[in-house]
């Protein structure tokens, strides 16, 4: 044997994958070349934990002697112990997930399993009791980018913490329909905005080299365009055209594929004819080839099985697998027919080893990278001190305040002051956790704060304030309306705290995956419940709890004031109460347009000048209900002195300044919004895009000059050829939706 024998003469050690000073792809390789083609295929198999148990009678067995039980007789404890198991998903706990590495590590070549958990906005998804943060589509409403990295840092400690490495976050879809269910687990429509918001979180969850025992590998999902499915139905077809792919929906993937995500999961859609999951061109060809992505690819939930029994463009299962891993899937959610069925078909020579071996070595990697080989164990001892810390809450609470919009106003309505009050507080959300939002199971009542008791918290000393609780269905009875209308009599104010519930194990979700919208009203009976209520003649203030946009008219028309708090998470209920009652100056914008109805849906903001051109709907209004970047303030600002050059040259950032005051008594933060359109190019661009944005905070009273910039790749565009350009012509700068408007022109 002429291995690890140099020319000297000396003898030279082989080189060992549990080497930790050699590079993790290079530990990645040497322990590929010493798996069978079967162990290799199993480093593609992910499972959900149900099947295999963890000791919970130590009377009667240690846990070792319950390891070697559960491989013997359990098949997915068998199928760990020969090494063919590459991950795991839905798996309860610490304790559970500690298990399964113990079961991996007496395998073969003891490869420890990634642990993965859809972590999206805190990790929410586990038994433990963790921080939970505004759901994504609250977050992005505070365009608070910081926020959004730590928000993904501290959810990545606290996954560690507890034995997991893997989070299906961020989803950085595009999105177009407002009758989409997970609009709440989205940034919203902007480009911009969902671009900066992801590439923050990936940062946050792998930090710069994805290395440390306090990272998660992340995942941009879902590629591509499930953001506007036909009729707005989950997993829909969509038809999107070349430009709009290359315009509107990838530019988010490219950005946060160059910030170093290292896995990506395919959309459930099809798009133009052919499924995400089978879709070469688009993995292969789009997302590895021109964008230089180098991390692996999983699928999304049985949907490799879905080429045959869904979309009909595999004859059998084996073909469906095939054609997933041929177009670039690397990892297979979930299932027991993947393994035999990959195996012979490499060995019909179906799918060449090398596929096998790519697939593999970058999922070792992975684990390599981040330290599973040398520890997968979990400080059991101290993971509370990890969970829920002072510092994760304190950011959960500053992003469900920022993340606040306030969608009306009338007179002086709010806020409350300090004045004491009779209160009615009811309406399904009041004393419900669907402020928790998807993806995150129901907590421990002690350790959320839901409106009510928010509101009890921080009403004036001296007020009186009846919580009527109607039960968390949307769906009102007639007796919890009328008894609501009576005590709203005896009240001086009512908050009505309505909207959607996708909590995960609701039995009264109305929206989240799955759950889509015929209709943007209030869902269930909740607009009768309101009209109750305004018959009192009392004054109504409505919360809404909701990941997509509502369109009530009545309520816009009718309620003295609408507070939009999205899903706040576990403390948005002092979030929406501190806003309420003055002590937070709501900052937050629409990251998304509310249209006037369902019927109304496509009215997203950066349209092409012909929408509004010529149709007009008969008796209902065309225009959008509250525009993208919509937000009210208790204070006012006022905008001076735009400095903006005249003329720049193609290529080069736009600098300008202004004079930002706030005239009006309160305190308060401004998020500017510059949105810039393109007045004349050689093919149809948008009325407006969203070029930079920026946060500042002002005393009543105070000024202050703002310095923004607006960087050259927002000037550019697709040709007639679909090549990338800047057009020289003039651009229209506008800052806010009408505050302050200058021209500049590119040469
Ligand atoms: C969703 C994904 C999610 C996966 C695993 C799917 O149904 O579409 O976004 O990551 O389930 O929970």
């Amino acid at each position: 044997l002429s291995i690890g024998v140099a020319c000297s003469g000396k003898k030279e050690q082989p080189e060992d994958y549990n080497d930790t000073d050699l590079a993790p792809a290079k530990r990645a390789e040497i322990l590929l070349s010493q798996m069978t083609l079967r162990e290799k295929i199993g480093q593609m198999c992910m499972y959900v934990s149900d099947g295999v148990k963890p000791p919970t009678d130590t009377l009667t067995s240690t846990a070792d002697d319950f390891v070697d039980y559960t491989l013997k007789n359990n098949e997915l404890g068998q199928l760990i112990s020969e090494g063919l198991v590459g991950s795991f998903i839905k798996v309860k706990d610490a304790n559970t997930a500690g298990f399964l590495q113990k079961l991996a590590k007496k395998s073969r070549l003891g490869i420890p399993l990634l642990i993965s958990t859809d972590a999206i906005h805190g990790h929410g998804m586990t038994q433990h009791s963790t921080t939970i943060y505004p759901t994504s589509i609250g977050l992005a409403a505070s365009f608070d980018i910081e926020a959004a990295e730590r928000m993904a840092r501290y959810t990545a400690e606290e996954m560690r913490a507890t034995g997991y490495h893997w989070t299906f976050s961020p989803n950085i879809e595009v999105v177009r329909d407002a009758r989409w269910g997970r609009i709440g687990e989205t940034f919203g429509e902007d480009p911009l905005l969902i671009t900066e918001i992801g590439k923050a979180m990936v940062k946050g969850y792998q930090g710069d080299e994805l290395s440390g025992d306090d990272k998660v590998l992340a995942c941009a999902k879902h590629l591509v365009a499930g953001g506007v499915p036909q009729g707005g139905l989950n997993a829909a077809p969509s038809d999107v055209s070349e430009r709009s792919l290359e315009e509107v929906f990838y530019p988010p993937f490219v950005d946060n594929v160059n910030q170093g995500v290292f896995t990506v999961m395919p959309a459930h859609n099809e798009i133009n004819g052919v499924p995400c999951h089978a879709h070469g061109q688009l993995l292969n060809g789009v997302l590895r080839d021109r964008w230089g992505f180098n991390g692996f690819i999983v699928s999304d939930w049985m949907d490799m099985e879905k080429l045959e029994n869904v979309h009909h463009i595999a004859k059998d299962r084996k073909e469906a697998y095939v054609k997933s891993v041929l177009a670039g899937v690397d990892v297979h959610m979930h299932g027991m027919h993947f393994l035999d069925n990959i195996e012979a078909a490499v060995k019909e020579g179906l799918i060449p080893e090398s596929r096998i071996d790519d697939a593999a070595k970058t999922i070792l990697e992975a684990k390599f990278r981040l330290g599973l080989f040398e520890n997968t164990a979990t400080d059991a001892k101290n993971i509370d001190k990890k969970l829920r810390t002072k510092e994760h809450k304190a950011l959960a609470l500053e992003s469900a305040k920022r993340s606040m919009v306030l969608l009306k106003n009338d007179g002086e309505t709010l806020p409350l002051g300090d004045k004491p009050l009779k209160i009615l507080v009811t309406g399904p959300h009041a004393n419900s956790q669907a402020i928790l939002g998807d993806w995150a199971k129901r907590q421990k009542p002690e350790n959320i704060v839901t409106v009510a008791e928010g509101i009890a918290e921080f009403a004036p000393k001296g007020s009186v304030i009846d919580n009527y609780d109607c039960g968390e269905n949307a769906v009102i009875d007639a007796k919890n309306i009328a008894t609501a209308k009576r005590k709203a009599q005896k009240a001086d104010l009512v908050i009505a705290v309505v909207g959607e519930n996708s909590l995960r194990d609701s039995r009264h979700k109305t929206s989240g995956e799955n759950i889509d919208r015929a209709s943007l009203e209030l869902p269930g009976t909740q607009l009768d419940l309101l009209k109750a209520i305004k018959t009192s003649g009392k004054k109504l203030v409505v919360v809404y709890v909701n990941g997509g946009p509502i369109a009530s008219p009545w309520t816009v028309e009718n309620a003295d004031a609408i507070l939009e708090a999205w899903e706040p998470g576990m403390l948005g209920g002092q979030a929406v109460a501190e806003t309420l009652f003055g002590l937070n100056n709501p900052s937050g914008r629409l990251p998304i347009t509310f249209p006037q109805s369902a019927g109304h849906t496509q009215s997203f903001y950066n349209h092409k000048p012909s929408l509004y051109s010529r149709g007009k709907f008969k008796f209902a209004k065309r225009e959008p209900m509250f525009p993208f970047g919509f937000g009210l303030s208790y204070t006012n600002f006022e905008y001076s002195d735009l400095k903006i050059p005249a003329k720049i040259k193609a290529g080069d950032t736009l600098r300008f300044s202004f004079t930002l005051k706030n005239a009006g008594k309160m305190d308060g933060d401004e998020m500017v919004l510059a949105f810039m359109t393109d007045k004349y190019a050689s093919v149809t661009r948008p009325v407006k895009e969203l070029a930079a944005f920026k946060r500042v905070s002002l005393k009543a009273g105070e000024s202050k000059k703002v310095e923004m910039s607006i960087v050259p790749e927002r000037f550019e565009m697709l040709d007639l050829d679909m090549k990338k350009v800047i057009e020289p012509g003039e651009f229209d700068i506008v800052l806010g939706l009408d505050n302050i408007k200058r021209m500049t022109t590119v040469e």
